[in-house]
């Protein structure tokens, strides 16, 4: 008898997984219908030996010090800043959108004081922000953002900016000084090992058993457990009861070519050409040493794998009967991307699990995370 089915073993199922075992001695069996563990995580060697991420470019970044601890507990880091650049207007300028970018864009030489009032001068005054649009016209103005944000939003959701949640281009901050970074977070590494090979190491426990290729709903009747972890979409689980929420997708096309470097950044962002939105390099965000290199083309999709909640008023309306089933559902715990339908980083689904484990095991957050790994 197990005392915990959980479904699922990216983060979310991972970290519960680790803290039920380790921190509470109980007994886990974690599934995954995908055949390996680490979820939208996993990383793997390509066909040449080059570390790839499976499910696209994933790069760690967090405030949270708790996070950050907990998971260096599985795994040593690598330091890494992310860069970006965007292709617009025949250039290659920096994204966020930041002194160097108007400069290059519009051949200036503008100080970090006048590119301020050079955004001032072209914001928009809103009364209120509401949508992914409001967010940047009410920064930078239009032109700004018709160039860089309103083509690969509608690229990337099949949604034009203003049916989109503020929340979603309020992730690309505009600066006025010359920081060229993607991110702001206090920490930001990678996994020195990669991924898979930390969730390795957190689901490394004589009381957590690992089934890959399996859909929970095969095993559930027939292999006896207490409470569930459900980490998969929370439409699926309540059989689409109220409709399907939807989701975005993604297709990945990977090519590696014969040269060390191939491109001038980590990720190049295209706005406005092509049909995928973005290629990442993956030997920038691993460090690898190796004479070819490989890429990953994004092609977002209607179809397929769910890989994006998509923020907009009716679909949190409709996310909001989903998540009463889901409270109303006994010895079902929900937590993940998927299952609190939630735009979240990885960092931010690992402390949605620690939030989880405090409540389950009933004891305050930071006593239960930092334990030392045997
Ligand atoms: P998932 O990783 O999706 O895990 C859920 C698992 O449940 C899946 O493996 C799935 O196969 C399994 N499952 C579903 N249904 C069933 C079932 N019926 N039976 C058994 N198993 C089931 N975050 C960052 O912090 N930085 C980044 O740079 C970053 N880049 C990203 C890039 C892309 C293209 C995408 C899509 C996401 C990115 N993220 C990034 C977000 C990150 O992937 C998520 O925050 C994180 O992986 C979510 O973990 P999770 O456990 O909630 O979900
Ligand atoms: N975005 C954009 N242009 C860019 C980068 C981002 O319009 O060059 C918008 C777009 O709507 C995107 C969102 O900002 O979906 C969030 O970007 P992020 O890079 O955080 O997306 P993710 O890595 O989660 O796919």
């Amino acid at each position: 008898m197990f005392d915990y089915l959980i479904v699922g073993a990216g983060f979310a199922g991972s970290v519960l997984a680790e803290r039920l075992a380790r921190g509470s001695g109980k007994r886990v069996l974690i599934c995954d219908k995908r055949p390996h563990i680490g979820g939208n995580a996993y990383d793997h060697h390509d066909d040449d030996g080059i570390l790839i991420h499976r499910y696209g470019p994933h790069i760690f970044h967090t405030n949270s010090r708790e996070v950050y601890e907990y998971l260096s507990q599985f795994t040593e880091w690598r330091p890494y800043m992310h860069r970006v650049l965007a292709s617009v207007d025949g250039q290659l300028v920096p994204i966020p959108i930041n002194l160097d970018t108007v400069n290059k864009l519009y051949n200036l030489n503008l100080t970090s004081f006048e590119v301020e009032k050079f955004f001032a001068e072209r914001a928009e005054k809103l009364e209120r922000i509401k949508t992914s649009e409001d967010a940047i016209v009410s920064k930078v103005g239009r032109e700004l953002y018709e160039k860089f944000f309103r083509n690969y939003t509608r690229k990337q959701w099949d949604l034009d900016p203003s049916e989109l949640d503020a929340s979603v281009t309020s992730r690309i901050p505009i600066r006025t000084n010359r920081d060229d970074r993607y991110f702001g977070d206090t920490y930001q590494v990678m996994p020195l090992h990669g991924y898979t090979r930390m969730f390795e190491r957190m689901l490394n426990h004589p009381n957590i058993k690992i089934m890959v290729g399996t859909d929970y709903r095969e095993i559930e009747k027939m292999i006896p457990h207490a409470e569930v972890i459900y980490t998969g979409p929370v439409d699926a689980y309540f059989d689409y009861v109220y409709g399907k929420l939807p989701y975005r997708s993604l297709e990945f096309k990977f090519e590696t070519k014969n040269v060390e470097v191939y491109q001038p950044a980590p990720v190049v962002n295209y706005p406005n050409e092509h049909a995928y939105t973005r290629v990442t390099e993956f030997k920038y965000l691993t460090g690898q040493d190796h004479k070819k290199t490989s890429l990953v083309y994004e092609y977002p999709r209607a179809e397929g794998d769910p890989y994006y909640p998509i923020p907009r008023p009716e679909n949190a309306e409709l996310y909001r009967k989903y998540e009463a089933l889901a409270a109303a559902t006994p010895n079902v715990h929900f937590v993940g991307r998927l299952a609190t339908y939630k735009y979240y980083n990885m960092d931010q689904v690992v402390a949605q699990a620690l939030t989880l484990y405090s409540k389950i095991a009933g004891a305050p957050r930071q006593k239960t995370t930092l334990a030392k790994v045997a």
